[in-house]
């Protein structure tokens, strides 16, 4: 349709001029505001901290969408877009070139243990050993620099030895004679203790703990040894934590130098926010104080540990919300791992006939915090790896939460799922919180604890994600790496650093790179109730973004675990630059 100025239709004249009249009128109008609209905008081109340009910044958005600029001010993103537009309207500080690079939201690891991690800085690294003899010359380098008091070794693992046997304590007994050790294995579940940590403990043959193994050095078969049995130093699960309570607390000025030196580490894998998964409310006041001495910047999300005190702070505190910490979740233990078998199972281990690995409580206990938790609006957390450690923590909270509800109660690991039980999970709002670098790691070994059939039921990420159309994803560092690179690789491609398994390890679970970046983003935001204050590159939520090398969404698959971080920043504050 032709607009009335042209219309073809005579007009009567007088109607003609005024219409001329009211059009040139308008013009003038127009023009007036013109130069007014382009003074405004001079004068009110916005003031912000930091412009980041020449970008690709998946936003991570509901639409997944893309922008090459985006606008920072006072700790948080204030627009993304085009670059020649954003210069237009706002006037910053600064600006970033990011060189072309890939920008995404700073990494959340939805599952980890942080302070465990920082910890562990502090004791021998016994990770990646290929048998004990290599695990004993490490501990002999290490205790020329420690030759005092404890030794401490976290990260073997049995599975990677010839024989796959585990360990006792015979030799550390020789080598460091009266001198108490812990060596902890990969998966946090099982331990090795010398004579001297297991006499501080009191530990003797026979003693039992209910969720825990206390092993005995049996005899070698057609020996002449009659004697008192006595301990093999092997520890499962709740007998570690007899010995563990033994050893004397780090010193403040040890804790703060081996969590500054974690939260580096952490900082330089593009990780702006860590879930520690059960810290005592010892451990919540320490990083308190760090975070308002400015020592520690990192946003951590805690779930407290199960026990007492953790209880009656929930229940004196309720959720406790600042800028960089959250504590809003009680993180219970199901059951053990798969590896030390100690995941409670349906049937018997494939590979330990009548076994069938056992809860860490009563099932009771769960449901005792679990009513005390739901009064509170709290958030429960449940370790679960076995399919029946899983069907028990399942049935608890469904039998509490009653259908779809808000209230995200978390199983963390979710990893061996009986088929009948995957939608309890959808039924009930229940968030599976994985960890896909544990299916690369347990490829090798998992079929042989549970059966062909079983395991197809395991580490079954695709399946999981769609019972509530989001998973979280985190790495449960010091067990695995603190890599997100390895996460995201495990997700998509299944396979180890080596390229195996050809084609991916039960590749259907395997995850699209569109999802395995929300699970290390938004979802993992959600997870933590989180999700209008970070998790994506959206006006108004925290400045937190990593500039990555790579582009995640279409680098080679061989290439992703070579991904590296140029810089991370937290609340538009640089925290990490690669020299
Ligand atoms: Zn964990």
């Amino acid at each position: 349709m032709m607009p009335v100025f042209f219309s073809p239709i005579p007009l009567d004249p007088n109607r003609y001029f005024c219409n001329m009249n009211r059009v040139l009128h308008l013009l003038r109008l127009l023009a007036v505001c013109s130069t007014a609209l382009s003074a405004l905008a001079c004068s009110t081109s916005k003031q912000a901290d930091l412009l980041v340009f020449n970008a690709t910044i998946y936003t991570v958005d509901s639409a997944f969408s893309t922008a090459e600029a985006m606008v920072v001010n006072d700790g948080r993103i204030i627009a993304t877009g085009n670059a020649a537009d954003l210069r237009g309207r706002y006037e910053t500080k600064e600006t970033l070139d990011a060189g072309g690079r890939f920008i995404y939201p700073g990494f959340i690891d939805a599952h980890a243990h942080f302070m465990g991690y920082a910890d562990g800085l502090r004791n021998a690294d016994l990770t990646g050993t290929g048998s004990w003899d290599e695990i004993l010359e490490r501990l002999e380098l290490f205790a020329k620099d420690h030759p005092d008091g404890w030794l401490l070794g976290r990260g073997w693992d049995q599975n990677d030895w010839p024989g796959k046997q585990f360990p006792d304590n015979k030799k550390l007994n020789e080598l460091f004679p009266g001198r108490p050790i812990l060596l902890t294995r990969v998966d946090g579940h099982a331990a090795i203790a010398s004579q001297a940590a297991l006499d501080l403990a009191g530990l003797r043959a026979g003693d039992r703990i209910a969720g825990g193994e206390i092993n005995i050095l049996e005899p070698m078969i057609g020996s002449a040894e009659t004697g008192p049995k006595t301990l093999s130093g092997l520890l499962v699960d709740n007998a570690v934590r007899l010995v563990s309570s033994k050893m004397p607390a780090a010193s403040r000025e040890e804790m703060k130098k081996s969590v500054s030196i974690a939260e580096k580490n952490c900082f330089a894998m593009g990780l702006t926010t860590i879930d520690d998964c059960g810290l005592t409310v010892d451990a919540v006041n320490g990083i308190t104080e760090m975070q308002q001495a400015g020592l520690l910047k990192m946003r951590l999300y805690v779930m407290l540990s199960d026990d007492p005190r953790s209880l009656d702070y929930m229940e004196k505190n309720g959720i406790l919300e600042t800028e960089r910490l959250t504590v809003r979740g009680i993180k219970l233990y199901g059951d053990g791992a798969l590896g030390s078998r100690g995941a409670s199972l349906l049937a018997p281990y494939s590979d330990k006939p009548g076994y069938l690995g056992f809860l860490l409580s009563q099932p009771a206990h769960f449901d005792s915090a679990a009513a005390r938790i739901y009064a509170k609006g709290y958030q429960m957390c449940t370790h679960a790896i076995g399919d029946s450690g899983n069907r028990t923590i399942l049935k608890i909270y469904a039998s509490h939460l009653k259908g779809k509800n808000d209230l995200r109660w978390r199983i963390e690991h979710a990893q061996v799922i009986n088929p009948a039980d995957f939608d309890l999970f959808g039924q009930n709002s229940i968030v599976p919180s994985v960890q896909p670098t544990h299916a690369t790691s347990d490829m090798y070994w998992a079929e042989t604890r549970l059966g062909g059939e079983r395991v197809k039921g395991a580490y079954a990420y695709q399946q999981l994600l769609k019972q509530n159309g989001w998973l979280p994803l985190g790495t449960d560092f010091p067990v695995e790496d603190i890599s997100p690179f390895r996460t995201f690789y495990a997700a998509v491609a299944r396979k180890d650093g080596s390229g195996y398994p050809t084609g991916g390890y039960q590749v259907e679970n395997a995850l699209t790179r569109e999802q395995a970046i929300r699970g290390m983003t938004i979802w993992a935001a959600r997870a933590n109730f989180e999700e209008t204050k970070k998790g994506s590159l959206e006006s108004g939520k925290y400045a937190d973004f990593v500039i990555l090398d790579k582009d995640l969404m279409k680098s080679p698959e061989a290439s992703l675990l070579e991904t590296t971080v140029w810089m991370t920043w937290l609340n538009g504050e640089k925290v990490f630059e690669k020299k």
